[in-house]
């Protein structure tokens, strides 16, 4: 079990996002809105680390921040910190607070899901282990050795396509938006077209379908975006 995470943060876009994204890597995660829920939250179920925006209703993360350092049963849980660019002296203030990390907004869920790794890592509190394999039908990832076999068959895949692999195989059956994908796989940051969505599925199923032109596994769910049809 890779661990227990609270989010205390009250943009619902943002909490949605982060959860996705650590729920996807295998964390427990529960959220509160305001800073006073966060704090019960937080003692309530002493998780293995804090994701604190700083701006928030009730009590600012700030506070919290320093409640949870002076009370014996949490002042040991890493705290993650969310700011906004602009608020670079509160940035300074938390880490003097005893927070661990900061992430500044807008961040890509890929460098958050990054720096949980790293501060779970470095406060030792979690088992780190991933799964090595994912397989489905005639599809295996070795994420280990970042190896993708087709009918037994090693794929070349870029890292962009490798991560869209995993994503598709670690849910199969769920139908993903173009614009979904967009901002998962390429970042929260990211403005690009929803067509580099199309060009990474054709090269996709040029690189794990029997027939590209008739997908098996891949497929396009019509008015929605994209679907793996796994076993
Ligand atoms: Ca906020």
């Amino acid at each position: 079990m890779p661990g227990t995470i609270v989010i205390v943060e009250d943009e619902a876009n943002i909490v949605e996002l982060v959860k996705y994204n650590l729920d996807r890597e295998g964390y427990r995660t529960l959220y509160a809105n305001d800073g006073r829920k966060g704090l019960e939250l937080i003692k309530q179920e002493l998780p293995d680390l804090v994701i604190l925006d700083l701006m928030l209703p009730e009590m600012d993360g700030l506070s919290v921040c320093k409640q949870l350092r002076s009370d014996a049963q949490t002042k040991s849980i890493p705290i993650i910190i969310l700011t906004a660019k602009s608020e670079e002296a509160d940035r300074v203030l938390g880490l003097e607070m005893g927070a661990d990390d900061y992430v500044t907004k807008p961040f890509s869920p890929r460098e958050l899901v990054a720096r949980v790794r790293a501060v779970l890592r470095r406060s030792g509190a979690v088992d780190e282990t991933e799964p090595e394999i994912i397989e489905n039908g005639v599809i295996r990832i070795d994420l280990r050795q970042h190896l993708v076999k087709v009918r037994g068959e090693e794929v070349e895949l870029t890292p962009k396509e490798f991560d869209f692999l995993k994503l598709l195989l670690l849910n199969p059956g769920r139908a993903f938006t173009r614009e979904f994908l967009l901002e998962h796989l390429w970042g929260y940051e990211y403005f690009g077209d929803t067509r580099t969505v199309d060009v990474h599925v054709r090269r996709l199923r040029q690189k794990i379908e029997n027939d590209p032109a008739n997908p098996e596994y891949l497929e396009t769910v019509r008015g929605v975006g994209y679907r793996f049809r796994g076993e």
